[in-house]
This record gives structure tokens, C-alpha cells and sequence, in this order.
């Protein structure tokens, strides 16, 4: 996609299919004025369009018909979302009518745009960086106020910002350390050294702080794995139930009813979360039951917490103790619920996680585990300045500068010579450079465009 031709002037709907107030079809490139020259009459018959001015007006078809009543703008390059002259025609947002402007502008010569494809000329014209491109597609798509926040930031250049900084410093170490492979008889004096040495740690500190923030970040773009395990008729269901606020898995006093897992979604204190609520965990010969029970283990595996579910009310027993052995190593809670009958004293093992007692059947309780759940993942409940990476390509290449500033550390105590040190400082340079999309290869780039949506 990214070798297609970008002389070519491109058209693609930028509303969603489906009938709406307005419909808005978007074109950008070189041809696009000429296509409301030809097909667009205002009434006050305009011979120069000013750039940035809406104006009303009938889109007709070659023969002269009327298509539609639209609002028309130019935005001349460069002072356009891609960098590029862009049209938009804002019309009735019937499915027809969208596709009747496109047609006619694909038969003038217009290209169907790919997805992504406007973002992407945006991208390659210099207007964004590709973390910011990136974000265009995540405030789109967030699900959740605080991943809405954090892609907007994102989308302001936040990241960037923190990424051209480091980039900037390590270029003048650089250019520091080639000077002397151009003049060899010159050693890079001691005091340069240490003080190279020194700016290439807070650098590499910098990265870690980034790097700190991911899981946080992570979890509000993508959503917090949250499994609910326990034996059956802890109320594991009733818990699922009582925090989604309605009843949706089945909840019966017969033991084993959730044969597999049930699956919700929902928000707490803005942090998207998928709720998933197991089989009960017991040791059992029956087929389909002993596979649920399989299931709740593998998704034990890929959970970012788990909610452990014990009766508070009823004293330990094995199975409560087989599932505790699937939520080994897992970031864990132990809800102690039936709160609303009498309770027995914890016993160990329990007594070493973090208990939260409650009813799922009164309720009460609820607002302290949902506390609990968000001070976990955002201990100040805020996104702060270092919570900044969510992406993975993100942090992969972050993780790949800061192995080669290792490199380059180790290297700086070892050796003096230039063309060693040089290489580890390219080589940071380039992971840093593949965040903000200079050095970042074509394969990878189609690879986040075809992300977007057909009209972005
Ligand atoms: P699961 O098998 O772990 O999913 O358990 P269920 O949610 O199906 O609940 C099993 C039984 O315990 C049902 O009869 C629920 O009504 C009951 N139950 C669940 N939570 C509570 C609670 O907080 N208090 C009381 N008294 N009963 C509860």
C-alpha cells in the first residue's frame, strides 16, 4: 500500500455506512477541485473557491441531473488533514447518495481510498508524526473515557515529544563520538566520556520510566483481563451479576451451571474491563464439566487478575484449595463473599491474600471492590506524565534502544573506540526512530494503516 501511487487523487466516504443526518465524502490530492468545478454549482457561481469556506450548493451528474443538496469545502494544501488539496462534500446521509457522489467521482478518475489511506498521506506529508497517527485510530476506537484521554495526548504529540527529546540528545552524542572515528590520533577524553557516560544513563532512565507506565496504559487501551474463579456455588455468577448491575449469567443452587465461561464487559472508575466467570473449579470425572474446569485454568493463564472466590460462610475445602492452585502467580483478590450471613475466621492460605469480604446478593461491598480493582492498576487513578506507552510496537522498540544503551554502556566502560560506541548509538536510534515512524519500514507501516477504517 504505502509504494501505491500518492500521485493519484483518492475518494472515500469519511461518515459510517447507514442512514444519518449528513454524509460526508471525502477527497484528497491534486485533481480535487477540479471535481467540484465539474460537478458542483453554488448559486452565487463562484469562479475561485476560497480555501477553508463552506459553500452550499447541488452536486449534479454529467447530464446535468441534480444529485443532491450538499455543503462543499476545499482545504488547500498544506493547510489540510493530509497535507494534500482536500475536498469534502457534505450531503444527505443516505447510503445512495454517498454512493452516487462516489461513483462520480470514481468515474472522473478517483481512486477508492484503502483504509487508513488519508491518515497515511497525512503521515508521509510531514503533518503526523506516526504515534500521532497511531492515536487517530485509538480515539476512534476507545472505549473507555480514560483510554479516550489517553489517545487524545497521544494524538497532541505527547509521546513524541518525550521520543524526539531523547532522539535529540543521543544525535549529539553521536555526532560527538564520529567526529573522533574521522580523527583517530584524538582520543575522547576522560571528562567527555563520564559525562557521556552519564547523559546515556538518564536517558536510558528516561526509557524505563516510559517503559514503567505501559501495563497502566495497556490495560485502559485494551481493556483489564479480569477472571472470577472459585468452586462452584461461592456466587462466582452472582458476583459477575451483581457488578454488571443486571442478571445475565445464570445463577441456580444447583453446583457447576457455568459450564464454561461467560463473558462481560463493562467500566470501572474508566478503566475498561472484560469480566470473565469460569466454570467452578472442583475435581470432578464428568467430561464436559472436568473441560470447563480445564478452560477457567487456561484462562487463569492470560488473566491480569483474578477475582478468587471463596463462601464466607462455609469452612475451606479441597476444591477451594485446587482452584487457589490455578491463581498461582496471578495478581489476586480474594473475595470473601456471603458477607450477609455469618462469616468463619480466614485460614491460611487465604490469610496471605488481600481479602475483600462482601454480598454479592446485597451488594454491599461492591463500591470497596471496585476501589480496590482500580487503585491496582492506577494508584492515583490519573494518567500521569509517564504513562505515556500503551502500544506494543511502542514498547518493543523502546525495550530494543534501551538493550543497545546497555550495549553502548558496557561497551563506553570496556573500550574507547569510536566505531564501536557509534554503532549502539545508531542503533538506539533507529528503535527510537520506528516509535515516531523515520525509520519504521514499510511492512510495519501497511501494518498500522490497514488498522483504520475505509475514510480516515
Ligand atoms: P457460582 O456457582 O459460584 O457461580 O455461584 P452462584 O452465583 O450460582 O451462587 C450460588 C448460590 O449462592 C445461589 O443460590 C446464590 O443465590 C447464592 N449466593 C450468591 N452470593 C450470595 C451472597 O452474597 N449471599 C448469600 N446469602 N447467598 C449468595
Amino acid at each position: 500500500m504505502i509504494s501505491d501511487n500518492s500521485e493519484q487523487t483518492i475518494v472515500a466516504p469519511a461518515t459510517a455506512v447507514g442512514e444519518g443526518g449528513i454524509g460526508i465524502v471525502r477527497v484528497s490530492g491534486t485533481s480535487a477541485e477540479a471535481m467540484l468545478q465539474r460537478f458542483f454549482r453554488s448559486p452565487g457561481a463562484v469562479d475561485q473557491f476560497e480555501s477553508h469556506r463552506l459553500y452550499y450548493g447541488h452536486i449534479f451528474d454529467p447530464d446535468g441531473a441534480p444529485i443532491d443538496e450538499v455543503m462543499a469545502v476545499i482545504m488547500r494544501a498544506p493547510r489540510s488533514y493530509t497535507g494534500e488539496d482536500v475536498v469534502e462534500v457534505h450531503c444527505h446521509g443516505g447510503p445512495l447518495i454517498i454512493r452516487r457522489i462516489l461513483d462520480l467521482f470514481i468515474e472522473a478518475g478517483l481512486r477508492l481510498a484503502h483504509p487508513g489511506e488519508f491518515t497515511l498521506r497525512a503521515f508521509l506529508n510531514g503533518r503526523l508524526d506516526l504515534t500521532r497517527a497511531e492515536a487517530v485510530i485509538d480515539v476512534i476506537r476507545s472505549r473507555s473515557e480514560a483510554a479516550g484521554q489517553l489517545a487524545l495526548r497521544q494524538m497532541d504529540g505527547a509521546l513524541s515529544r518525550v521520543v524526539y527529546s531523547l532522539r535529540d540528545r543521543l544525535v549529539e552524542h553521536l555526532a560527538l563520538v564520529e567526529a573522533h572515528i574521522d580523527f583517530p590520533e584524538e582520543d575522547i577524553s576522560p571528562p567527555t566520556i563520564a559525562r557521556l557516560a552519564e547523559d546515556v544513563d538518564a536517558v536510558s532512565s528516561e526509557i524505563d520510566r516510559l517503559l514503567a507506565g505501559f501495563d497502566s496504559c495497556r490495560v485502559l487501551r485494551e481493556g483489564l483481563n479480569v477472571l472470577i474463579l472459585g468452586r462452584p456455588n461461592v456466587g462466582k455468577s452472582s458476583l459477575l451479576n451483581a457488578l454488571l448491575g443486571e442478571s445475565r449469567a445464570i445463577v441456580t443452587d444447583i453446583p457447576g451451571t457455568t459450564r464454561d465461561t461467560v463473558e462481560e464487559s463493562l467500566e470501572i472508575a474508566g478503566i475498561p474491563l472484560r469480566l470473565i466467570d469460569t466454570a467452578g473449579v472442583h475435581d470432578t470425572s464428568d467430561l464436559v464439566e472436568a473441560e470447563g474446569v480445564r478452560r477457567a485454568g487456561l484462562r487463569a493463564e492470560t488473566a491480569d487478575l483474578v477475582l478468587f472466590v471463596i463462601d464466607g460462610s462455609q469452612p475451606v475445602c479441597d476444591d477451594d484449595l485446587l482452584a487457589l492452585e490455578m491463581a498461582k502467580d496471578k495478581r489476586c483478590l480474594l473475595v470473601v463473599n456471603k458477607s450477609d450471613r455469618e462469616t468463619l475466621e480466614l485460614t491460611p492460605p487465604f490469610t496471605d491474600l488481600e481479602a475483600v469480604p462482601l454480598s454479592a446478593k446485597t451488594g454491599s461491598g461492591l463500591d470497596g471492590l471496585k476501589e480496590k480493582i482500580s487503585t491496582l492498576f492506577f494508584s492515583g487513578g490519573e494518567i500521569s506524565e509517564s504513562t505515556l506507552v500503551s502500544d506494543r510496537r511502542h514498547r518493543e522498540a523502546l525495550l530494543r534502544a534501551n538493550e543497545a544503551l546497555t550495549r553502548f554502556r558496557e561497551a563506553i566502560s570496556a573500550t574507547h573506540d569510536p566505531e564501536f560506541l557509534a554503532l549502539d548509538l545508531k542503533e538506539a536510534l533507529q528503535a527510537l526512530g520506528e516509535i515516531t515512524g523515520e525509520t519504521t519500514p514499510d511492512d510495519i507501516l501497511d501494518k498500522i494503516f490497514s488498522r483504520f477504517c475505509i475514510g480516515k
